[in-house]
């Protein structure tokens, strides 16, 4: 097939066989051209599909994206899609994921990574769209260990320096009671367990609003706050029915998972409930405890913010007080101490109640709204003082003496045992 033949392009006759792609090509000497094409593809996709690529084509440097980015951005619309993403959403997400695809960092990572990519960019996206959409939803669709998500997650937002509000609770109250059904006639829901779900979902976003505002959110996981909120919400609006059913059986009836932090946040919940009922005139009387309190929730709500605030008041109010008749320059360096963080230095350091105080004490721990952390601390906190006493005394240039570290040595009968024990092992 050698019959002398001329380069189109510059008119050369230098034309050689070159093996290219293990194809055998007729190519100019000169210029490069390529005078037969074979099936050349440029890539996987366009392999799949048979379509012929001409020889040029496949050696320029396109900036077509490759085969796997084609696929992940595929993936992230997919994902949009099945959670019906408003379009704002999508477009965004689609841009990290091109994004993130390009940057250095994410070229040589594992497939399970980059799949687990397409979810982080859907799940910042919504973040930043205030669209509620938790960590689990989006494990469960990928297939997807939380673990290797979160540290993809922290990645990307640390690379990117995104910046990723904290997800609205209220939102996620409202998407997260749809799931609930106890809201529609069933044969294993009761009839007197039947609620609207406009009206658990208002009062389910007062809960939580209030157990927001009372430190119960902070650091915890939404999900079990807003199960126990909605499920006190469900409770009172027709308490004589339901005050006996449990947690538990409210998670079943409503087809629900129930985590277990969800009773501890339960148990928080209603003391915060009882605590401001205790502040109403007349509750106070009845002496309600984190069960009764239930049948008052919506007087509760209602007047939750003018409670809040006499509560903070009244406890800021007592602070103050005890501060003026002790400690006065522990305070003086902190100029903006908030009722909060005052009393909590004094439960931290544990400094000495004073005379005549007890009263005054036991009131403001009565009203006061803090962590349940700090309200009880789990291990008994260092005292400041002597850890810096300590601290001070060493610098460093110590003297070593032979026998301190002649004891993490072995001795020659240490030796012996050890070779024995180990040999015994290896034997076996
Ligand atoms: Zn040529």
């Amino acid at each position: 097939m050698s019959e002398q033949k001329q380069c189109p392009e510059c008119g050369s006759s230098e034309i050689v066989e070159d093996a290219h792609y293990s194809q055998n090509q007729l190519v100019c000497v000169e210029c490069g051209y390529v005078l037969t094409e074979g099936l050349l593809t440029t890539t996987l996709s366009d392999e799949t599909h048979f379509q012929v690529v001409r020889f040029t084509q496949s050696t320029e440097q396109t900036k077509q994206p490759t085969r796997s980015k084609i696929r992940g951005l595929k993936r992230v619309r997919d994902l949009c899609k099945i959670l019906c993403l408003p379009y704002v959403c999508e477009e965004k997400a689609v841009s990290y994921y091109q994004r993130a695809f390009d940057h250095p960092s994410y070229h040589t990572v594992r497939v399970e990574k980059k799949e687990i990519l397409v979810g982080c960019c859907v799940y910042v996206s919504c973040r930043q769209h205030n669209w509620p959409l938790t960590v689990s939803t989006i494990c469960s669709l990928l297939h997807a260990d939380k673990g290797l998500f979160t540290t993809v997650f922290l990645n990307v937002i640390k690379e990117f320096e995104l910046d990723v509000p904290a997800q609205s609770l209220t939102d996620l109250v409202k998407t997260y009671c749809d799931s609930f059904q106890v809201f529609q006639n069933s044969r294993s829901v009761p009839p007197k367990f039947v609620e609207e779900k406009e009206k658990v979902v208002q009062r389910a976003s007062q809960i939580v609003e209030l157990a927001s505002e009372t430190w119960l959110v902070t650091g915890r996981h939404p999900i079990p706050i807003i199960i126990a909120a909605s499920y006190l919400a469900w409770q009172s609006l027709r308490p004589a029915d339901r005050l006996s059913c449990s947690l538990l059986r409210f998670c079943k009836l409503a087809g629900v998972d129930f985590p277990s932090p969800a009773s501890l946040r339960l148990k928080e919940i209603s003391e915060v409930l009882a605590k401001l009922a205790s502040q109403l005139a007349w509750l106070r009387v009845l002496n309600l405890n984190k069960k009764t309190v239930v049948k008052y929730i919506g007087d509760i709500l209602h007047h939750r913010i003018v409670l809040l605030r006499n509560a903070i008041k009244s406890t800021f109010d007592a602070t103050a007080a005890g501060h003026s008749c002790a400690n006065e320059e522990s305070t003086q360096d902190e100029p903006e101490t908030t009722p909060g963080t005052s009393e909590t230095t004094d439960l931290l350091t544990g400094a000495p109640s004073r005379k005549g105080d007890v009263d005054l004490t036991s009131k403001r721990k009565a009203l006061l709204f803090l962590p349940p952390c700090l309200l009880n601390p789990k291990k008994k906190t260092r005292n400041s003082e002597e850890l810096n006493s300590t601290e001070l005394n060493v610098t460093g240039d110590e003297d070593i003496s032979d026998s301190e570290i002649e004891q993490y040595l072995r001795t020659p009968e240490e030796i012996k045992v050890f070779q024995r024990a180990h040999n015994a092992v290896g034997l076996s």
